[in-house]
């Protein structure tokens, strides 16, 4: 079995034939139970604990249910107008600690689709079921991909080029498109990607120049934190000498040729000012400048991939304008060659805080770092070896995990059971890695590992900060060579920040590592404070932990799926989620745009206005 938290990738995996059996045998009495539409047969298949996540196939939402009263509930919803068939298992079950683990493929009335289940004592525990396909809009791949050019005589011939330049030429001002995106970062790029390849005419707005540019712009010491394998971009991976850590504009420049080379209709130089539904129309009415220019789009479809990361967060502490030196948000920080021989104080102590101070540290600047809260740092290392490395890895890929069946296998693992499976992986990180933990927290280092020490991943989901990859800043922290200081800012003086407990650091640079805010937040700004709070927090499980307030959603808030204003959508994450995820949210857009039916079941309600 894969363990997606397995601090043991066990890449020898077990295929007896009782695994097939056993499978074979629920699959089999679950799809009678479906077919004679049983729902209280088909629920008493799963076990007392259980999880079914649904991606798209059979709720057209993003849904993970609980226990077999959800299971029931899911299917009386859903199952009619389903109708699912034709459920088979796919390559050999394997077999683990009393787990029993098949891949399925499976029908539906619009679609088809790849399932995953685990048993445990001969009833599901965990089920996932996604769609991969709608009948009748299969992705022009393989067999099916376009000849590129008509062999014989036409007098008429349009060539490749002429096409693409019509095209261009018409989308968005004589013709409308179905779906706008709203943001042309990676997320808004592997969307775009997807809809073309679906036929769906799109426009991606982005107010940078040139794709890229979001990575481009900022600290000139990035690389991604990710690894490679964790990277990939639909349709076209990375070739096999891309650096495991990409520098922020080498990503930057392969953004750019993916935009080209997958036919994108991307709008750079373009900020979208405004956008309002028209009920009666069923459209939207976006306003744009572009370069100077300003351009009414009228798309049925909305799709905001701002950036989870998008809006800055920016204390204004008093004394802030009577400050002499320099000061900026992370986002704006223009890179460490300035400030070689001056005082910095970069307040904040995760990731881009690190990164920053390493940099300031680097290029010669007498750095202090200012801690306000606790941080989980895992070195980059450790987190490879034992939370990525058994799905996302050069061993993974040898072993035949390729992206897709990584991708999977995370997905199987529904939210409400991850952190424990995340916890032993942070437990044997901590314990290989004492030493580092020990100078650090001597250096008088605040230190956590989450709320329930289930550590950077789960952060990540819940509340998208609190955490530092570590590629080397942490040693600087722990061996002095970066200052630290602890407590909250009260006030800036023309050359000092001041703590609350009276230390006064100098500075001629303060740099706010401060984090980002919700990205309804951005979104607000173009639609209106109104439906921004109507749609309510973007990112999140609701799991209680902090920043991350309940109720449980089981889903991430609002993400790739639909929201309580009709048309409208996020899209976004981390390269691995932008990737997976796109699918989904692009499948979704299509059936609309066919006009197939798209019942939605669960549609989240709106908990938290920001
Ligand atoms: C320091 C740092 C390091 C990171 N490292 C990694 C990593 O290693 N791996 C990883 O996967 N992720 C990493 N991330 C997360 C990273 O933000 C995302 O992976 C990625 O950039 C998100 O892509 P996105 O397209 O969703 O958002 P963004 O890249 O933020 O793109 C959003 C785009 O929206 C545009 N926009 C905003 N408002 C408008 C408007 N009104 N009109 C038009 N356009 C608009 C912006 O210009 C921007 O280009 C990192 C983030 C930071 C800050």
């Amino acid at each position: 079995m894969w363990r997606i938290a397995g601090s043991e990738a066990p890449l020898t995996i077990d295929h007896p034939a009782e695994a097939t059996t056993r499978a074979d045998t629920w699959l089999t009495a679950f799809q009678d139970a479906l077919s004679a539409r049983d729902v209280e047969r088909a629920a008493s298949l799963f076990a007392d604990e259980c999880y079914w996540r649904d991606l798209v196939s059979f709720t057209w939402n993003l849904l993970t249910v609980e226990g077999r009263d959800g299971v029931a509930d899911l299917l009386r919803g859903t199952l009619e107008h389903t109708d699912p068939r034709n459920f088979t298992i796919t390559g050999e079950p394997s077999e683990a600690d009393g787990v029993t683990e098949a891949w399925l493929s499976f029908e539906t009335a619009t679609g088809r689709g790849t399932g995953h289940l685990r048993l445990a004592d001969g009833k599901a525990w965990t089920l996932l079921t996604t769609l991969d396909e709608l009948k009748g809009h299969e992705e022009p791949r393989k067999q099916r991909r376009p000849k590129g050019t008509e062999h014989g005589a036409n007098r008429d011939r349009v060539t490749w080029l002429e096409q693409r330049e019509a095209e261009q030429a018409e989308l968005g001002h004589t013709r409308q498109p179905e779906v706008v995106v709203i943001g042309g970062g990676q997320g808004g790029i592997a969307l775009g990607a997807r809809l073309r390849q679906l036929g769906v005419p799109t426009i991606i707005v982005e107010r940078n120049e040139r794709p890229g540019d979001s990575w481009r712009k900022r600290y000139k010491s990035l690389a991604l934190h990710d690894p490679v394998w964790y990277d990939h971009l639909p349709y076209l991976p990375f070739p096999d000498n891309w650096p495991v850590f990409a520098p922020k504009d080498k990503i930057g420049d392969w953004l750019e040729m993916y935009t080209k080379v997958m036919e994108l209709n991307y709008w750079g130089s373009t900020t979208a000012r405004s956008a309002t539904y028209d009920e009666k129309a069923q459209q939207w009415e976006v306003v744009v400048d572009r370069a100077g220019e300003e351009v009414t789009l009228r798309p049925r479809q909305l799709v905001f991939a701002l950036g989870v990361s998008g809006k800055p967060n920016v204390p204004v502490f008093p004394g802030h304008d009577r400050f002499l030196g320099d000061q900026h948000h992370s986002s704006q920080h223009p890179g460490a060659d300035a400030y070689a021989g001056k005082k910095a104080v970069v307040i904040g102590s995760n990731n881009s805080a690190h990164d920053i101070c390493g940099a300031l540290w680097e290029a010669g600047a007498d750095v202090t770092m200012v801690q306000r809260s606790s941080t989980c740092v895992i070195k980059s290392d450790s987190l490879m070896e034992h939370g990525l490395g058994p799905l996302y890895s050069e061993q993974a890929v040898a072993s035949g995990v390729d992206t897709r069946t990584a991708d999977l296998v995370f997905a199987s693992l529904p939210y409400r059971i991850m952190a424990d499976f995340q916890k032993p992986v942070y437990d044997t990180i901590r314990e290989q890695d004492a030493d580092f933990y020990e100078k650090l927290e001597r250096a008088g280092f605040d230190l956590d590992f989450g709320d329930d020490d289930s550590g950077l991943f789960m952060k990540y989901l819940r509340r998208g900060s609190g955490y530092y990859i570590d590629v080397g800043a942490a040693q600087l922290v722990a061996d002095g060579s970066v200052k630290l200081a602890k407590g909250q800012v009260t006030e800036l003086t023309e050359r000092e920040v001041v703590l609350d407990d009276g230390t006064r650091l100098e500075a001629d640079l303060v740099v706010y590592a401060t984090g980002f805010r919700s990205m309804n937040g951005l979104a607000a700004d173009i639609i209106g404070q109104e439906m921004a709070d109507r749609v309510g927090k973007v990112w999140g499980l609701g799991s209680g932990t902090t920043k991350d307030p309940g109720p449980w959603e089981g889903e991430q808030r609002n993400m790739w799926k639909p929201t309580q204003q009709k048309a409208l959508w996020f899209h976004g994450g981390n390269l691995h989620q932008s990737r997976h995820y796109s699918l989904y949210l692009a499948l979704q857009l299509k059936a609309r745009a066919e006009g197939v039916p798209t019942p939605v079941y669960g549609l989240q309600a709106s908990h938290h206005t920001s």
